[in-house]
């Protein structure tokens, strides 16, 4: 039986990509915290400001490259059958890594959503050349695809997730903080259906207490370290 293996990313994945993680010493911008910009509140209050603020985030990513984390988690996937990956993050630095099998918890920073009429499309320019964006279809405010605090997940994603969580052999969590819920959960989850939590974060989380095993590292060192581990305990066919 092909051992299922499912990772958990955070913010902490891309840092070494260069993008500031929210809770850490680089999570300011412009005296602003992300707690106080991610909500449906701050953006009706201050569309401008908020949309700046994703703007500013959009030129980061998009000058941004993949780093080793990401692409040992693409290797796992082309390697063992049964991998699958939950990310928080919405930088999509996963899937340009290679990474195929990917469920999005908190949507994708290059999706823009019309707050009048819904209508859904991913807009890819930076910097977008009008702040706040209006939607083509009815002129509506656009809003970023992302998922804010007090907002729900996609029921799918988070469905998919908790079932993945559920069915794991091993529960790797890597570069969160395991605060933001409903997605902080899932390691629970994994843990009490049986997996083996795998930790990989250079400082503490509340996830350290229930981790099996703690790899007290960046994400690039860390799983290098979890991907031999792994293929060690589970053999490999030498791809990848
Ligand atoms: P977080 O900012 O709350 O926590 C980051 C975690 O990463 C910390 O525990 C920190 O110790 C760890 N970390 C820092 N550098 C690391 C490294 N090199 N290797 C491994 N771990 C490292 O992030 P979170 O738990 O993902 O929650 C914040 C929310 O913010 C998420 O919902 C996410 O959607 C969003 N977010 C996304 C991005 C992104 O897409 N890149 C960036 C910032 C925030
Ligand atoms: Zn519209």
């Amino acid at each position: 039986m092909e051992p299922k293996i499912v990772a958990l990313t955070g913010a902490g994945i891309s840092a070494e990509s260069g993008i500031p993680t929210f809770r850490g010493k680089d999570g300011l911008w412009k005296r602003f915290k992300p707690e106080e910009l991610a909500t449906p509140e701050a953006f009706f209050r201050n569309p401008k400001l908020v949309w700046e603020w994703y703007d500013y985030r959009r030129q980061l990513i998009a000058k941004a490259e993949p780093n080793e984390g990401h692409r040992i988690l693409a290797r796992m996937e082309r390697e063992f059958p049964n991998f699958y990956l939950i990310t928080q993050n919405v930088d999509g630095l996963h899937q340009r890594a290679g990474s195929r099998k990917v469920i999005e918890l908190h949507g994708n920073i290059w999706k823009v959503r019309c707050t009048e009429c819904g209508k859904e499309d991913y807009d890819y320019r930076v910097p977008l050349p009008e702040i706040p964006p209006r939607c083509d279809a009815c002129g509506g405010l656009l809003r970023p695809g992302v998922v804010w605090f007090g907002e729900s997940l996609p029921p799918d994603a988070l469905m998919k997730a908790e079932k993945l969580a559920r069915d794991a052999d091993v529960f790797l969590v890597v570069g969160t903080s395991g605060v933001v819920y409903p997605a902080a959960e899932l390691p629970y989850i994994a843990k009490e259906f049986g997996a083996t939590v795998i930790e990989v974060n250079p400082e503490q989380t509340p996830i350290s207490r229930i981790a099996d095993i703690r790899v007290p590292k960046k994400a690039s060192e860390g799983l290098r370290e979890v991907y031999e581990f792994l293929r060690e305990r589970y053999g490999s066919s030498g791809q990848g």
